[in-house]
């Protein structure tokens, strides 16, 4: 054990503050976090004061103060660019909007808006009127309700038409998305009764029929998203369920989990159910998501006939669901550019419509100041991610590193840029894919990759 050390030898508050390093810190951070992580280290100095002793200068201690800011600076939400290879990654914040809902939300975000204020009438008006509008001509539907995500927009729909009565769905389609939300538990949130038919692999339309009763309030199909069973399997289409609804006058609900408008075929993105081809087949009720291949904001949106909604819309928990103004406002404009014919301007589309040979250019442009021979350019296999069409793959170009070092060292490196830069690792080569990656990003990933490949050669 070291000596205790003479506590007047501990710098005072008011010296860090006045030095240096304490003003960029303080620059950087703000004063009070600044202040706050002074207290903090110097506390901890006097409490374990043998592991300073004898390096109580200023310098050393606010060199232990910034790493602890710049550690806590890493867990506030920021810009990263996505080199993963998945365009709707989940855990980098799903669909990315497009520049101009962007400016239009800069501009709501900070001034006034109406809300819920009629500027024609100067009278309070409804915060969703014009966007349900807007929303009923582009889906061709006849009334529709937003909340905060798709989960929110499954539950309340069940909680409105379904409470202490039966649903019918597929075993098949008992899905688990994102860990937290699994159809039946959201089921029994809802306090509606799942009534669970066919095998995992196969379902036939006789197996829903003969499970209809009196108490039968809906028949559900979920969207299994983020999973295929592939080999001897059966479904039931939504037109045969569809039937059987119109037969026994059973509502149908039908969770899409994505919300496609437009067909994506022409991406090389096939079997995805359009939002609209659901409503056209009859979904009494359809839910989807605005940022899954919809390239809005996160949200719930349920579509469908007009009595059901206003149900929906009356439920207590509509409230405790809404939306706030920057996710209208984003879903909004970003409805426009569907109508307008634009969404092709959306990040989503923008990267699906990107080819191979504009991918090699990119790939070109980061690559060329590191030696050859040290990195190597290849086509490879991109994905759209979010939870949808996990088996598609759409072409890429991705850049490998060839070397001794970790790929796991490497992935740290780019990850503790002040623009986090995310790749992948696969059979222990850190990769940088560019199917997602923003043109404008381009120089800084450029530079970056120069400087690291500089460290860990040099
Ligand atoms: C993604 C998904 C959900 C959940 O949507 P969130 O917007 O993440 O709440 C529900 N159902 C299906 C079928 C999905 O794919």
């Amino acid at each position: 054990m070291g000596e205790k050390i003479n506590r007047r030898e501990i710098p005072s508050v008011t010296k860090l503050v006045g030095h240096r390093v304490g003003k960029e810190l303080i620059q950087e951070f703000g004063r009070q976090e600044f202040l706050l992580e002074c207290r903090k280290t110097l506390e901890s100095i006097r409490n374990n004061s043998e592991d300073y002793w004898g390096v109580l200068i200023p310098e050393n201690i606010l060199e232990k103060i910034k790493r602890n800011l710049n550690r806590k600076s890493t867990k506030k939400l920021k810009p990263v660019i996505n080199c993963t290879g998945t365009i709707l990654h989940t855990n980098l914040g799903r669909a990315p909007l497009s520049m101009e809902v962007g400016e239009v939300l800069k501009n709501i975000s900070v001034g006034y808006s109406n809300l819920e204020f009629d500027l024609e009438t100067g009278q309070r008006g409804t915060r969703t009127a014009g966007i349900e509008e807007q929303l009923n001509t582009l889906l061709g539907v006849e009334d529709c309700a937003i909340v905060n995500n798709n989960a929110a927009a499954v539950l309340l729909v069940l909680m409105t038409m379904a409470k202490g009565k039966e649903v019918i769905i597929s075993r098949g389609q008992l899905v688990e998305i994102g860990g937290s939300f699994r159809i039946p538990e959201i089921m029994e949130q809802s306090g509606s009764i799942l009534r669970e038919v066919g095998a995992t692999n196969k379902v036939h339309l006789k197996d829903y029929e003969n499970a209809i009763t009196e108490n039968t309030c809906a028949i559900m199909r979920v969207h299994p998203s983020n999973y295929r069973v592939t080999g001897f399997t059966k479904e039931v289409s939504l037109a045969e369920l569809r039937e059987l609804s119109i037969k026994y006058k059973i509502p149908l609900i039908d969770d899409l989990g994505s919300g496609t408008i437009v067909e994506l075929d022409k991406w090389g993105v096939y079997d995805e159910p359009t939002v609209n081809q659901s409503v056209k087949i009859g979904g009494d009720i359809v839910t989807f998501s605005g940022d899954k291949l919809l390239g809005g904001p996160q949200c719930g949106i349920i579509v469908g006939k007009r009595e059901y909604i206003q149900k929906i819309k009356k439920h207590p928990l509509m409230r405790a669901l809404r939306c706030d103004k920057l996710v209208l406002t984003a879903l909004q404009y970003t409805l426009e550019m569907y109508k307008q014919d634009r969404f092709t301007k959306i990040p989503l589309y923008k990267f699906l419509e990107r080819n191979t040979v504009e991918l090699h250019r990119l790939a070109k442009d980061i690559t060329k100041e590191i030696p050859q021979g040290t990195y190597e350019i290849q086509e490879d296999y991109a994905y759209v991610g979010g939870g949808a069409l996990p088996t598609q793959e759409i072409p890429t170009v991705i850049i490998k590193f060839k070397g001794d070092y970790s790929a796991k060292k490497l992935s740290q490196a780019f990850r503790e840029q002040e623009k986090p830069i995310i790749g992948r690792i696969n059979q222990d080569q850190f990769i940088l894919d560019l199917k997602a990656v923003f043109e404008e990003d381009v120089p800084y990933i450029q530079r970056i990759t120069t400087k690291i490949w500089g460290d860990i050669n040099g």
